[in-house]
């Protein structure tokens, strides 16, 4: 849930798009049928990584609960993750949409299903990957070496990993007499911006 104090009164509006998480959360039934014969192994391939994120952990996932398993697999293993108490970029889809065509741009447009973790900046897979890794005690080795998390709550966001953009204090629109209303540059679609404090990587 979102919960950042808002100075307007208007209520925060909808996240993008629900059809693209829908797309992303519902699995293809034919992929888990075909592959559900061969030994399962993680998806490995150094060609799918993030650039600049080489000592932590990405996680991109959903916080909406449209989907219960997707929901659920993203709660389980970012907090697996956690548990290794080193520093993890969270993404949030339904926070911002630019996190989903980032995660199309790596992934290329097959379809992925919700979470999708990188750590070293290396695709490791999805929740039963992830899982797996850590039954066997190879998630351990992968971690470490990474940097250390944040202690404690950021104190940029308090967590929520967005700060309400300064410019159109979240409205998302920028008023001037010339042009009228126009969109603001600075924000998301949510009138929200990375925080600079604990996000890599900002837009
Ligand atoms: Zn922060
Ligand atoms: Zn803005």
């Amino acid at each position: 849930m979102l919960r950042i104090h808002h100075t307007s009164a208007s209520p925060l509006p909808l996240p993008f798009s629900f059809k693209d998480i829908h797309n992303l959360c519902c699995e293809e039934p034919n992929e888990s049928s075909s592959s559900s014969t061969a030994a399962r192994q993680p998806e490995l391939d150094s060609s799918l990584s993030i650039p600049g994120a080489d000592n932590r952990i990405v996680v991109y996932f959903t916080s909406l609960r449209a989907v219960r398993s997707t929901f659920e697999d993203c709660s389980a293993v970012r907090s697996i993750l956690r548990g290794f108490h080193v520093s993890i970029d969270e993404r949030d889809l339904a926070m911002d949409s630019r996190f989903l065509s980032e995660l199309q741009g790596i992934l290329g447009a097959r379809k992925q299903t919700l979470p999708r973790v990188f750590i070293g900046g290396r695709y490791m897979g999805g929740a039963e990957e992830i899982r797996q890794l850590h039954e066997t005690g190879e998630l351990k080795k992968l971690v470490n070496g990474l940097a250390a998390a944040e202690p404690g709550t950021c104190g940029g966001c308090g967590g929520y990993r967005f700060l309400l953009c300064h410019d159109c204090n979240g409205s998302h629109k920028l008023y001037t007499q010339k042009t009228g209303f126009k969109t603001c540059t600075a924000c998301n679609e949510n009138g929200l911006i990375r925080c600079p404090y604990c996000s890599c990587a900002p837009f």
